[in-house]
């Protein structure tokens, strides 16, 4: 599999996922729709599918559009909000994308019919990939719009947690300076921390992007995964990863990034 990232608006990813077997392709949040159809002609590959984490605006506002420009389109999500779709699916629904399998993980919690779409390719010792929305950032997550610490708890450790730990991850948002600033004020004396903000810096002053990162990774330095560690939970004053999330959550809600 092949994965090109496309940022759109100021800070959005839309991601081309192709199959290289079969050149077929679908498209994650195709927010900005002439951009994606770029893509495609510069690819060489057939958009047959477009995966809608969530239907908030800066996520399937493009829907539509891009469906009016390439019709026959499948348009998957897990909501009835999601603009055009065709497609609506719940947990542990899978299909086929050429010779990759995708997999729904439904994780409702930043909204109620949140989706993350799992990729794998059958007999390849390639990683597979995750594309996590609003829902798992690099060294963040999503805010609880429309659920609990609970559901974000189920969400990140018991659903994303528990795939295999090289998975790629792809987000929907460049958050990942912002999101390790906090980090680090939960984990002031975290290594790993430090050094990933130093590295996610300078790929942003390149105008580079800091996607992706795997699931190993973000169980090293992203708070919201490390609700078990002891470090975390006395930072928030909890015992319990759950309250311990939901502590996380309401602090970084108010937290303000220090300009550097
Ligand atoms: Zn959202």
């Amino acid at each position: 599999m092949r994965v090109e990232l496309l940022p759109a608006l100021t800070d959005n990813y839309m991601y081309l996922l192709i199959d290289v077997d079969s050149k077929e392709a679908a498209v994650v949040d195709p927010v900005e729709p002439i951009k994606v159809v770029e893509a495609i002609r510069k690819h060489g590959v057939k958009l047959t599918t477009v995966l809608t984490t969530h239907h908030h605006w800066d996520h399937a506002s493009g829907n539509e559009k891009l469906v009016r420009l390439m019709p026959g389109l499948k348009v998957y999500g897990g909501d009835d909000r999601v603009d055009a779709i065709t497609k609506k699916v719940s947990h542990s629904n899978t299909f086929k994308l050429g010779s990759l399998n995708v997999k729904c993980l439904f994780t409702p919690c930043h909204t109620t019919g949140h989706i993350c779409y799992y990729v794998t390719k059958e007999n390849s010792s390639e990683p597979p990939a995750v594309f996590t929305g609003d829902t798992l950032f690099v060294a963040g997550c999503g805010k609880f719009f429309e659920g609990t610490a609970e559901q974000m708890h189920k969400a990140l450790i018991e659903i994303l947690g528990r795939l295999p730990p090289e998975t790629r991850v792809y987000c929907g948002h460049e958050y990942t300076v912002s999101n390790l600033k906090f980090a680090r004020h939960v984990e002031p004396d975290n290594e790993v921390i430090q050094k990933k903000l130093a590295w996610a810096k300078e790929k942003c002053s390149n105008g580079e992007p800091t996607i992706p990162s795997t699931l190993a990774d973000e169980f090293t330095f992203n708070p919201f995964m490390r609700v078990k560690e002891k470090s975390v939970q006395d930072h928030v004053k909890q015992t319990s990863p759950i309250e311990t999330m939901r502590s996380l959550r309401k602090e970084k809600d108010s937290f303000r990034v220090p300009k550097e």
